[in-house]
């Protein structure tokens, strides 16, 4: 009975952005792998109703800190904010959202190389990523650290180049910048501390399970077709599916319908393909979730 109630008591504490970029998805994360919370607010911390998990709502920089530290087991932040902060973490899956590049930008003008950067001053919030790539490229720099408003710092006489997070570059445009290498790519990613003890571990490896099946699900779509049956042989050479594809017979003779999973990165050449094919009636589905 003790270890029923143990069980019971003991809830994984996993920390998400309190508000910004990452909020929506990280939420969104959570509920489409079942776990309903009541939406953080101002609040500090909530729990959800259905999975033994608390919710901490925290600035993203914090959150590699707060990891690493065991105030929460586990936690949401970008791959640029958890190298940057060079903790001792590990890192568990890539959440495909969240995506951004650290890249370097200089006026629009400069004629640049990379030699370019040589002595030169360079404004960013991530000194730790760039003096990385500065000594990977062998190139003395000096790196001004500055907490926000990066983009500014060239045409205010601060910087000659900056380096910051870019995701449609309108930001730099607007500044009169250009981005001219990117030192790291980077989306939203699960932490883990090192040390969780058995019970944790296996409530992140369930949480991980659903993340997975909701992952593989979005990247995937359920097809659905019918074809006339001389055409069958070079529409199912055309469909990976699962394991293969589903054919039944429709109720016209001579016709089946066939049945399928498509990975979204090669799908609109596979559906053309399968019109050329002779298929009709061409059904694509969302697919909520996929265990393979
Ligand atoms: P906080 O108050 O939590 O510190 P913030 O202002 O530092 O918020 P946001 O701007 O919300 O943070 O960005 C959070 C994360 O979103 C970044 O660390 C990065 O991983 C990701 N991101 C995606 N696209 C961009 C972008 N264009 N600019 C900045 N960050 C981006
Ligand atoms: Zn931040």
């Amino acid at each position: 009975m003790v270890g029923l109630f143990y069980l019971i008591d003991m809830k994984l504490k996993i920390a998400i952005q309190k508000s910004g970029r990452l909020y929506d998805d990280s939420l969104r994360l959570l509920k489409e792998c079942g776990i309903i919370i009541s939406n953080g607010g101002n609040k500090l911390k909530t729990e959800a109703a259905n999975f033994p998990i608390e919710v901490y709502f925290l600035r993203d920089d914090d959150i590699p800190q707060y990891v690493e530290d065991g105030v929460a087991d586990i936690g949401i932040a970008g791959e640029n904010v958890v190298y940057e902060k060079k903790k001792k973490l590990e890192v568990l899956e890539k959440l495909g959202f969240g995506k951004c590049r650290l890249s370097i930008a200089v006026g629009k003008n400069e004629n640049f190389s990379r030699q370019w950067l040589n002595g030169k001053k360079i404004a960013t919030s991530y000194p730790v990523l760039l003096q990385q790539y500065l000594d990977r490229q062998k190139i003395s720099a000096e790196i001004h650290e500055i907490s926000g408003s990066v983009e500014i710092a060239p045409g205010i006489g601060l910087a000659d180049a900056i380096c910051d997070l870019v995701s449609s570059g309108s930001t730099l445009l607007t500044n009169g910048l250009k981005e001219v290498e990117t030192i790291l790519p980077s989306q939203a990613v699960l932490i883990s501390n090192k040390n969780l003890d058995d019970d944790r571990r296996s409530l992140v490896k369930k949480l991980l399970f659903r993340i997975r099946a909701v992952q593989k699900a979005r990247s995937n779509k359920y097809i659905l077709l019918n074809a006339p049956n001389e055409k069958l042989d070079d529409i199912i050479g055309l469909l990976p599916g699962m394991k293969s594809p589903t054919v039944l017979p429709l109720a016209i003779k001579g016709w089946s319908s066939v049945h399928s999973v498509l990975e979204e990165d090669d799908f609109w050449d596979i559906i053309e393909q399968l019109k050329e094919a002779g298929a009709q009636g061409i059904l694509v589905v969302p697919i909520e979730k996929m265990i393979v």
